[in-house]
């Protein structure tokens, strides 16, 4: 390499200039410029930020700008193939060296490694601590490691294979070393960072804010009907649906099946083939829904994922925080909704009791605590979200959550409150919700005659307010505490210090109205075509693209591309060029078949 050559590749091929020309995008994404020159610098550091936030660009510029080969670590084969794809589409030079290769596919891949013909080789971490792999490597440019949190016992991907990434400063002390990762806590960067052997390397960290998507809750009340209407008023689109038991995902995919919705499910109860090939499906848009319990997601980049609908409660707001984050990777509004019903939370710390060590007892009720807190209070979801990871939004209301766009009405619950209480205490916190609920309704039923209930003052006493009404208030009461749940053989309602006030001194009690109204908030959500025809007829030939390729329909292009070709109607190449996410390789490979399409 002379230093002639070097010089002109810099100054033809600025950073900016390789996001238009190779990306075809316009503009980088907040901190992705930073890291960038950061890096061309031959600097160490970490990027943390969240999932669709572009971290890959970050990296792979650097890798197109520097002489020689930039190696990046990635845990998962299928993830790896899929990045190798993508930019094989965008003309770039990408390898994957793992052991699904044939000896003869290694052979090729080290040969066209060796000329210096690869600018970036996708290694995962078990192929490259073999022995010997190192030593054969030629001259790195820079060394990325995707997913660094695997490295970390604290993070929820813990591999084993990447701890011995901590040999790469040492084998490599001159290569620049990036570490990426989605996940945000304190004790997990400094893990990687210790491991890795980079200490003082900087941490570029993105806000975690997803502008692009809208949290709802809705009450679990019919809740098949309202997943069913909401995937049939989205024909076509990408969507995952999580359940918290294998079952569950069973019983809901076959029933969506049997109401013509294209749904799989996933579930480690699942072979492995099957697995792959529902996982395949989903990613090719040859299914429309998938069906899955946490097992699902690591494996899966797909930028198209228009919602994601919990159907129960996550284990805890890192979850729910991760799993919602793969809609709407490609920035485009995406939507996540979450079914609340108590009763979950309630099913589900049952299941906590029955672990048997008391730290992760306790650990794993404090996430739930967190959680049912996070579905019940009726304020705006992405703050809330974003407090908990402590970012904290200064706008009055995000516009984009079922709180602000659709602000809930509170009710004064202070005298059925007092009522609910006093009920606690006459009964001496003998009995449990549905028994409280009966006396003050002023039940006729056998056991409160046998317990001589019926005697009590608050012995029907309470007229207007339906059976589910008065629960909905136990079950607020309980989540803020002025209920307490106990009892051994069954759960039964006592009470606490924050009961009194309430009692004695009428604090108040207001909480929302749980309406079971559906959301009105459709009309910020779906994303309007600007020329619905036409962008139907784009999306047919990229779905003919992609079968003639073999790649999944997301990787000739973007819907966000798509949506730019639909509003803009381009009619030369140049105008073409312009498009989102149309760099020059795939202007020559495609621009020819969709500018006669438009223009036809
Ligand atoms: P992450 O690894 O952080 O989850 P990715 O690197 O997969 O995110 O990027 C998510 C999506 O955003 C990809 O489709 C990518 O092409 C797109 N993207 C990244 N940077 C930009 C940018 N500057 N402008 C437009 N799209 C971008
Ligand atoms: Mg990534
Ligand atoms: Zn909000």
């Amino acid at each position: 390499m002379t230093c002639s050559k070097t010089s002109t590749l810099k100054s033809k091929f600025m950073p900016k200039t390789i996001l238009k020309n190779i990306f075809g995008y316009t503009k980088f994404r907040p901190l992705q410029e930073q890291i960038i020159s950061h890096t061309l610098a031959k600097k160490d550091c970490v990027v943390l930020m969240p999932t669709g936030g572009g971290k890959s660009l970050c990296y792979q510029i650097p890798a197109l700008y520097f002489e020689g080969c930039t190696l990046v670590v990635s845990p998962l084969i299928s993830l790896m193939q899929d990045q190798v794809t993508n930019l094989k589409q965008l003309g770039i030079n990408a390898d994957v060296i793992n052991s699904t290769l044939t000896p003869q596919q290694q052979a090729e891949a080290f040969k066209r490694l060796f000329s210096g013909e690869t600018k970036l080789l996708y290694v995962s971490p078990e192929r490259l601590m073999l022995d010997g792999f190192l030593e054969k490597l030629p001259p790195l440019a820079l060394i990325a490691i995707d997913e660094a949190h695997c490295i970390s016992e604290w993070g929820h991907d813990f591999r084993e294979s990447y701890r011995q990434l901590n040999k790469l400063k040492s084998e490599f002390p001159d290569v620049p070393l990036m570490a990426l990762t989605a996940t945000a806590t304190p004790r997990v960067l400094t893990d990687i960072q210790t491991q890795l052997s980079i200490p003082t390397a900087p941490v570029f960290k993105g806000s975690f804010n997803r502008e692009n998507l809208l949290y709802s809750i809705r009450p679990k009340a019919n809740t098949y009907n309202q997943i069913l209407n909401y995937i049939k008023n989205q024909p076509g689109q990408s969507g995952i649906i999580y359940c918290q038991s294998r079952k569950n995902v069973d019983n809901l995919a076959e029933k969506l099946t049997k109401d013509n919705i294209k749904a799989l499910p996933y579930h480690a109860g699942l072979s492995t083939q099957i697995r792959a090939d529902h996982q395949n499906k989903f990613k090719y848009s040859k299914t429309d829904v998938i069906v899955a319990t946490i097992a699902f997601g690591m494996g899966i980049d797909k930028p198209d994922v228009r919602y994601v609908i919990h159907q129960d409660i996550p284990k805890s707001m890192e979850n729910y925080y991760q799993e919602t984050g793969r809609a709407g990777r490609d920035g485009l509004p995406s939507e996540c909704i979450l079914y609340y019903s108590y009763a979950d939370s309630k099913k589900y710390s049952s299941f906590i009791q029955q672990i048997t060590n008391p730290n992760e007892r306790k650990h794993a009720e404090q996430k739930l605590l967190q959680m049912t807190a996070f579905a019940y209070k009726p304020l705006c979801r992405r703050k809330q979200l974003l407090a908990y990871f402590n970012e904290h939004l200064d706008t009055k209301d995000c516009n984009n959550c079922d709180i602000c766009l659709n602000p809930p009405k509170q009710w004064d619950a202070t005298i059925i409150s007092q009522k609910i209480l006093s009920c606690i205490y006459r009964v001496k916190e003998r009995f449990g919700a549905m028994m409280i609920v009966d006396i003050l309704k002023g039940s006729t039923q056998q056991r409160i005659q046998q317990f001589g209930l019926h005697k009590l003052s608050v012995y029907g006493i309470e007229k207007e307010l339906t059976n589910q009404q008065i629960r909905d208030v136990i079950d607020y009461l309980t989540f803020t505490q002025a209920i307490c749940i106990k009892g051994d053989t069954y759960p039964v309602l006592g009470l606490t210090q924050k009961a009194k006030p309430i009692l004695f001194h009428d604090e108040p009690v207001i909480m929302p109205v749980y309406t079971k109204t559906k959301s009105k908030t459709k009309k910020h959500t779906t994303i309007h075509p600007s020329n619905p025809e036409l962008f139907e007829k784009l999306r047919k030939c990229r779905l003919d693209c992609a079968k003639k390729q073999g790649v999944p329909p997301f990787m000739i292009f973007s819907d966000k591309s798509l949506h730019d070709m639909a509003a803009k109607k381009p009619k030369t190449m140049l105008e073409f060029l312009e498009i989102h996410g149309v760099g020059k390789v795939k202007a020559k490979s495609l621009g020819d078949i969709f500018l006669n399409l438009i223009n036809s």
